[in-house]
């Protein structure tokens, strides 16, 4: 027994708990997470046949919710009639968010062009919708900032497993940006992205697995799961001097501000 088992809710913010790295074990890996305190889960459905996947784990699941978009490392695949599916998506199986899209140049492929369609039509759409729209950035934080510029009238934008540098980080709070924390800022080699997540005020902070990836250190499993969450805030807490609790409290309502739990599909069906 252990200081973690009296932790408040947690909202897991980002998650994708329909991977095939879930298919043997699915629903226990989701009770084990309940058991650690994780009220809720976002699934994020990043292409269109986990789009389908993510609904039928909602369905399944009161806790869960999701997200509908398309990654930017699938923009390749992005055009009129994919942008016309995921619209209809949108409006009827209504996601709290869209995303996860946004700008990746860790690799070659795809190529900007087909990065920027992707990435305008899913901001239209959040636009339209007032969702909020979740991010994903790597290696790309120029352009990024150039495009969400573009657009001053989203609603809350989540920056999804945040990384960055110093101007990245002012950017992103003075747009009023939230901030995903989870396994990459627990990373050893992360201590520069911790000194910098210390300048986030904690109202901007939200706790996120990205499961199956991302495992935080000293888990012998490489697949990460939402049953991590705990020992991610009691890793992450330190940094803005807060108590384990005390960063799973204001991060749950902080989650529950940006994605409006209340107002979600179940409320409305
Ligand atoms: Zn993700």
């Amino acid at each position: 027994m252990t200081e973690l088992d009296d932790l408040p809710p947690i909202v897991d913010t980002h998650g994708h708990l329909d991977d095939a790295a879930f298919d043997a074990d699915r629903n226990a890996v989701l009770d084990a997470a309940r058991a650690a305190g994780v009220r809720r889960f976002i699934n994020i459905g990043y292409k269109p046949e986990r789009w389908e996947s993510s609904r039928a784990l909602r369905d399944a699941n009161p806790d869960v919710e999701i997200a509908l978009g398309l990654h930017p490392q699938e923009a390749g695949r992005f055009d009129q009639s994919v942008e016309r599916f995921l619209r209809r998506v949108i409006h009827e199986l209504r996601p709290i968010a869209v995303g996860e899209t946004g700008f990746d140049f860790a690799r070659s492929t795809p190529s900007l062009s087909e990065q920027t369609s992707a990435f305008r039509a899913q901001l239209a759409i959040a636009e339209e919708t007032g969702l909020p729209v979740v991010i994903h950035q790597r290696d790309a934080a120029d352009a990024m900032k150039a495009e969400l510029d573009r657009w001053p009238n989203l609603a809350p934008i989540v920056l999804h497993s945040f990384d960055g540098d110093e101007s990245l980080t002012a950017w992103a709070i003075e747009r009023g940006c939230y901030i995903g924390i989870g396994g990459l800022a627990c990373k050893s080699a992360s201590g520069p992205l911790r000194k910098l997540l210390t300048t986030v005020p904690p109202e901007r902070l939200l706790l996120e697995t990205d499961a199956p990836y991302l495992a935080p250190p000293g888990i012998k499993d490489r697949r990460n799961t939402p049953a991590h969450l705990p020992r991610i805030a009691g890793l992450l807490a330190p940094l803005w001097g807060m108590s384990v609790e005390a960063l799973c409290r204001k991060t749950t309502s902080n989650a529950d501000e940006v994605f409006d739990f209340d107002k979600s599909s179940r409320s409305q069906v």
